[in-house]
């Protein structure tokens, strides 16, 4: 595919302290720019990491035309750079631009722009077990029209920046019992921008509270859960592991059917279906809730210590063998290219 490619002059990465990450502040010396006007793609450019300018009416910022995906290369010892079922990320940013009314990205752009954006930024792959380089393509509504109606031009952009694994310390979580973050015919299932603004203000009274997170349950009885925070949910109650079925309020989480995969690979009992609030309270009580997770590509697996659902607060065991640590290995395992890769999710760069 032709791209057109304009490299900076010097690189500034000998000015990033690797081993100080705050995670999304720091982006490499690229980025990929794909403009879409007169109803085509363009083609796509390489340039320079750096500031774009705008319309103020450009109408992402009144209507909130804008999806996103998250994703991570990794490399391994050999220096060979690996992505992560990267085929996926394309067809799901495809399908929550459809929900917003936006343009299909041609998959070459995505996966071969992508590719080659990472050759050139390959320095800022570190290798090492937690470092990796956290992705992040989206999608804009450029167009300067203030007229309440789908934009006709857009900008696909692709910007990286280097990660490394996080201990967000104990997580705490309410179960939602007022505020949703998504509804029934709504945009949940998207990776729409906007659904992560509508989270901010019920998470940060969860933070005063003392609670880092809120689990979402379902928008018209509040008696379901649906997801954690920003990631997908599961529940291990005896040596079953539970989690909520993709629906239009719920994101298909990469990482929550990896899970699901990796379970069914070793014999672990799974059941994709409706959880409810009573159901998990009840089994904390009795001592059959052992453990609570969220999965997500930036954190990967992020146990949950403890929840809280109207006045009754709960405290999660402390597991040796849990199977947030088990599934964890088995898939940073597979992502650092250090086990075999049964279901072919490896992408070698
Ligand atoms: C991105 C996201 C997830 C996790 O998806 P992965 O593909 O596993 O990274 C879960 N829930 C929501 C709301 C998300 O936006």
């Amino acid at each position: 595919m032709n791209i057109n490619t304009q490299l900076i002059q010097q690189s500034k990465i000998d000015t990033v302290d690797f081993n100080n990450l705050n995670f999304g502040r720091v982006f490499t010396d690229h980025m990929l720019v794909c403009d879409f006007k007169d109803g085509a793609w363009q083609t796509p450019s390489i340039m320079p990491y750096a500031p774009i300018s705008f319309e103020p009416s450009a109408r992402v910022f009144h209507y909130g035309q804008a999806v996103f995906e998250g994703m991570k290369a990794f490399k391994d010892d050999n220096d060979d750079v690996f992505l992560f079922r990267p085929d996926e990320n394309f067809k799901r940013l495809n399908k929550s631009g459809e929900r917003l009314a936006m343009p299909p990205v041609p998959e070459n752009v995505f996966i071969d722009g992508l590719k080659q954006l990472l050759k050139i930024d390959n320095d800022w792959i570190k290798k090492g077990f937690g470092n990796s380089l956290y992705i992040r393509p989206f999608i804009i509504a450029t167009e300067g029209a203030i007229a309440a109606s789908p934009a006709e031009e857009y900008k696909f952009i692709i910007i990286c920046s280097p990660a490394q694994s996080y201990y967000a310390g104990d997580v705490r979580v309410i179960m939602a019992e007022k505020y949703s973050r998504a509804a029934d015919g709504g945009v949940g299932y998207a990776k729409a921008a906007g659904n992560y603004a509508a989270q901010f203000y019920p998470t940060s009274l969860a933070h005063k509270e003392g609670y880092q997170q809120i689990i979402w349950t379902d928008a018209s009885t509040h008696e379901y859960l649906e997801e954690a925070g920003t990631m997908n949910i599961f529940f291990r109650v005896g040596d079953k592991l539970i989690t909520a079925p993709n629906n239009d309020r719920i994101l298909d989480g990469i990482t929550r059917k990896s899970i699901i995969q990796l379970a069914e690979d070793n014999n672990i009992d799974v059941e994709v279906r409706r959880v409810s609030v009573a159901e998990i309270k009840e089994a904390a009580n009795n001592g059959e809730l052992k453990e609570i997770f969220g999965s997500g590509t930036a954190a990967v697996i992020n146990p949950i210590k403890g929840f809280k659902h109207n006045s009754d607060a709960f405290e999660l065991p402390v597991l040796k063998n849990s199977y947030a640590s088990l599934f964890k290995e088995k898939l940073l395992n597979i992502q650092y290219n250090k086990s075999n890769d049964n279901h072919g999710w490896r992408v070698k760069i």
